[in-house]
């Protein structure tokens, strides 16, 4: 891996790239993008990079020095990457408290043992607590000049205004499925076809796509969705409530945990599946609305069921109709935490985007 090979995310490591080349990194960077878009492993490139003891010309670590190998292998006593503990990155992992490991913050005061720079990497900024919060800002006040912070967030709202304030922002963007479809292809021996339904899945965010490509059990259970989701724009609106009750059944992932239906978590698991599961009808309307539009020759996600995609789209008066099911998907998907009823609001959205008669 180098800065370079960050899949989808040019501009961010070309900006990063220069910050080295040209000696003028600031001294507290803040990652913004999506979950799963590649701030992580950017941050741990770049931390590379800025230590590395045979740096390229163009700002790529060498991959081959002892520092290199040791932030590769996570073991690089100058580097430190921070997730959260639970929900909130909490203070104790900031300050040594008792009963916990050290700091990361405590070694500030030295300087650091084997690189010129020492890195803390905050993997969830949005996480911090008040209190964690506002002991970080103190820090980022005034570090010392071997200090170097990056932290990583959703958007720059997720953080408060103050830490923002005292950081050079680098935006994420989502990366286009061709560029995640190629680095599953490389990175992860993906077959073609396959490597493009996961990355049209996973929404610009190629850690997503990394991790559906690492389960293959995903795959099967798509199967089973897809296979109702080519029975929506046959069914009559007095049946959707039928087909509703198969979606979620095809929703859940294999053997139901023991205990899980009957525990206060079993919902909240439920709400997961369906969720995921409802990425599966929205990339299947997408598809519906891809043909409609552009016709049987159209370029499909799921081009291994062209016949059903073509068919279902024509059973909808018009491509706006598609369109209206597809908004109902993705609101539905949006709002499926607030909804305190799973199997009624499953009901409702597919009586929804069944054709209206
Ligand atoms: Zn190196």
């Amino acid at each position: 891996m180098s800065l370079a090979s960050v899949i989808g995310q040019e501009t961010a490591t070309t900006a990063l790239r220069a910050f080295i080349t040209q000696d003028t990194v600031p001294q507290s960077l803040l990652f913004v993008g999506a979950e799963g878009v590649g701030k992580t492993t950017a941050a741990v490139e770049f931390a590379k990079a800025l230590v590395c003891k045979n740096r390229l010309p163009s700002g790529d670590a060498c991959e081959s020095c002892a520092n290199c190998h040791r932030i590769n292998a996570g073991e690089h006593p100058d580097v430190k990457r921070v997730a959260p503990d639970g929900e909130n990155t909490r203070i104790w992992q900031l300050w040594s408290r008792p009963g916990h490991p050290p700091g990361v913050l405590e070694s500030l005061p030295y300087a650091p043992v084997a690189a010129p720079k020492r890195i803390i990497i905050f993997e969830r900024a949005e996480t911090f607590n008040d209190e964690s919060a506002n002991s970080l800002l103190k820090a980022l006040e005034e570090p010392p000049p071997y200090v170097q912070f990056v932290l990583c967030a959703p958007t720059p709202s997720a953080v408060l205004p103050t830490i923002l304030s005292r950081c050079q922002m680098i935006r994420f963007r989502q990366a286009s499925v061709d560029a995640i479809t190629q680095g599953l292809i490389e990175r992860k021996n993906v077959e073609p076809a396959e490597a493009r339904v996961l990355a049209a899945y996973s929404e610009g965010a190629p850690g997503k796509a990394f991790r559906l490509s690492d389960a293959p059990e995903i795959r099967t259970q798509r199967e089973a969705l897809l296979d109702v989701a080519e029975r929506i724009a046959f069914c009559p609106p007095v049946a959707a409530f039928r087909l509703a009750e198969d979606f979620r059944n095809a929703a859940k992932p294999g053997k139901p945990k023991k205990g899980e239906a009957e525990e206060e978590g079993g919902d909240k698991t439920a709400r997961g599946d369906i969720g995921r599961a409802v990425d599966v009808l929205c990339a299947w309307y997408a598809d519906l609305l891809t043909a409609s539009v552009r016709g049987v020759d159209a370029p499909l996600v799921h081009a291994e069921r062209r016949a059903a995609v073509v068919n279902a789209a024509k059973r909808y008066a018009s491509p706006t109709q598609i369109g209206d099911a597809l908004e109902t998907l993705f609101l539905f998907r949006r709002h499926l935490a607030r909804n305190a009823n799973a199997q009624l609001a499953t009901e409702v959205m597919m009586a929804k985007i069944v054709p209206k008669g």
